[in-house]
């Protein structure tokens, strides 16, 4: 078995732990995060990507609304290749009440967000595709966040300062030595190699399973979990955050991000057993193509890419069964205090938009616990990225287009793959304009070992063609770079790829996207190849789930097929 030491040990590779790992790192203290997968695989890879300004809390939660804003001003600063400072509108329907407007106004001016009320004509003047049958407008400092970069450039800076990643490493159980927990017993998934990590302090980073790690120690952390799906639509059909100017209800929010709009979030409370399993059924689809309609009638003729969920971690504290006691807040325990159990900290809650905050109240409380007096930084420090995006890139040879995309995604650290090497310009991902440099940066300095972590990164396979013509390329690189690692062969990268995009388009396969589905399964299966393939699922026309589509949906479906 491999034995490590170190001072801090991280559980859990969202955006949270991500920002653990890099505030320890900053206060100089020897800090491994381990993930049982890729970065932001979790909840923090299946949201809807808003940058809240805190309006949409303003209403009915003050302090949410207020720590929204702060966080808002830092990302602002700290993030700039992360976030697009797009701005939202709070718009009335005819179906809502125009009284609400200035409740919402008021209760945003209280909390320090700017809220500018507009015409309905001026609202439509700047986002010409929303419902013009809106009765008002009001125009908030909202905007779009990635939640793949900002884990990332986390990670990178926290590297940078000593930090360390270890993804694909699953924590089975805690060390507890004397009634203190002293390290995490892992198992490497990839090898099935164990390892044993010990720490003077570890931190439970793992969102909605971490009441699975405060298990492993006898403790009580209950999750309430509450599952949001949400729909990506083919292009952007707004350029900025749309919402409904009433109390919060599902599907009442339109995101723009990068080249596509996300329609979300439905809500609902699922059983924890079933967290692993959670899927998008067809009630909630129909219920965000009716909602985002309503926002932006275009929606209606707009081709549905795919769908996604995830689980937001809420919590309950204390021996409240009922639920009534349930925190959409931050939670931090120390079970030092809490539990009379040194050395294991829980922090969980929250929101992507307060995931610094939350790593740096966990970083205070394990700085506390280790005598170490350094201050934290990261709310002025800005993440690699995003020091000087600027900057001259001297690559005269790149096009425009393509030097944007790189300066857009990684900010200054676009220089060190942007060349005029030829071969590193060439372009392999059309649609998001990644090229083969990109690519090599992404698997050499951002931890990817395989295509869908190559995703989160720079995107590709997440535009328009969903992967159709850059995925049999890109995996040929990142093989070729990581075989000596372990990492999957080609063919393997490929069909862990597939399975992912197959698992999003399955809810929504009728229509354009059934088309989609066959013709790519043809292409692979005939064109390519690829027949010989396990992973590759049998044709989309053999295995369509007639069970999964409602009965409006399948009328469109027999049609839209033939
Ligand atoms: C549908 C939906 C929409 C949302 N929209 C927004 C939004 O627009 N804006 C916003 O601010 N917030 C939003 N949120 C909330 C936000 O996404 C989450 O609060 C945030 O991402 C949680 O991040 P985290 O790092 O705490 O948890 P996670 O991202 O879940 O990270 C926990 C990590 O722990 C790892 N892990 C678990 N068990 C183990 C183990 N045994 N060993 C090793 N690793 C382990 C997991 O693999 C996971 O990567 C949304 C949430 C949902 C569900």
């Amino acid at each position: 078995m491999k034995q490590i030491e170190t001072e801090v040990v991280i559980i859990g590779g969202g955006a949270t732990g991500a920002g653990v790992l890099r505030d320890c790192a900053l206060r100089g203290m020897r800090a491994i995060l381990v993930e049982k997968d890729d970065i932001a695989n979790g909840t923090t890879g299946r949201n809807h990507g808003l940058m809240h300004s805190g309006a949409r809390y303003a209403v009915t939660d003050q302090h949410s609304a207020v720590e929204c804003i702060k966080e808002n001003r830092i990302l602002r600063k700290i993030a700039g290749h992360c976030i697009e400072e797009t701005d939202g509108l709070f718009i009335t329907l005819p179906e809502d009440e125009l009284s609400f407007q200035d409740k919402f106004i008021s209760a945003c001016h209280s909390a320090g967000i700017s809220a500018e009320p507009l015409t309905p004509a001026e609202a439509l003047r700047i986002e010409p595709n929303v419902n013009p049958q809106l009765l008002g407008a009001v125009r908030v400092p909202d905007g779009t966040i990635d939640p793949f970069r900002l884990t990332a450039s986390s990670i990178l800076d926290a590297e940078e300062y000593g930090g360390r990643l270890m993804n694909y490493i699953r924590v089975t159980g805690l060390i507890i030595d004397n009634g203190r927990v002293c390290g995490v017993h892992c198992i490497n998934v990839k090898t099935g190699e164990a390892v044993d990590i010990r720490a003077l302090q570890v931190v439970n980073a793992a969102g909605i399973w971490g009441q699975q790690i405060a298990e492993y120690a006898d403790l009580s952390i209950r999750m309430f979990p509450a599952k949001g799906s949400l729909l990506i639509v083919d292009y952007r059909i707004n350029s900025m955050v749309i919402n409904r100017c009433r109390k919060p209800a599902d599907a009442d929010i339109l995101v723009p991000g990068d080249t596509i709009s996300l329609i979300g979030t439905t809500s609902e409370k699922v059983p924890y057993q079933d967290i692993e399993n959670i899927r998008v059924n067809p009630d909630e689809v129909e219920t965000l193509l009716t909602e985002g309609t309503k926002l932006c009638p275009i929606m209606a003729q707009t081709r549905v890419l795919r769908a996604y969920c995830g689980v937001r971690p809420l919590v309950s504290l204390g021996n409240d069964s009922s639920g009534r006691n349930i925190s959409r807040g931050i939670v931090l325990v120390d079970h030092g205090e809490a539990d009379a159990l040194p050395g294991l900290i829980t922090i969980t809650g929250g929101k992507l938009m307060t995931s610094r905050l939350m790593a740096e109240m966990a970083t205070d409380a394990v700085a506390k616990n280790l005598g170490n007096s350094s201050r934290c930084e990261t709310a002025e420090k800005p993440l690699p990225g995003a020091r000087g995006q600027q900057a001259e890139i001297h690559a005269p040879k790149v096009s425009i287009p393509v030097s944007g995309s790189a300066k857009y995604r990684h900010g200054e650290r676009a220089a060190s793959f942007l060349s005029d090497d030829q071969k590193q310009n060439a372009i392999i991902c059309e649609c998001e304009m990644v090229t083969r440099g990109e690519i090599e940066y992404a698997v050499n300095n951002l931890n990817a070992k395989n295509l869908v972590d190559l995703r989160r990164r720079t995107r590709i396979g997440m535009g328009p063609c969903q992967g159709e013509m850059c995925s049999c390329r890109a995996a040929g690189i990142v093989s070729e770079m990581t075989h000596s690692d372990n990492s999957e062969n080609a063919l393997d990268s490929i069909g862990e790829f597939l399975q992912e995009r197959w698992k999003g388009v399955r809810p929504v396969l009728w229509g354009d996207a059934m088309c989609e589905a066959d013709f790519s399964y043809w292409l692979y299966d005939n064109l390519l190849g690829y027949n010989q393939l396990q992973s590759i699922p049998a044709p989309v026309s053999e295995q369509l789930c007639t069970e999964q589509l409602s009965t409006e949906q399948k009328s469109i479906a027999a049609v839209e097929s033939v």
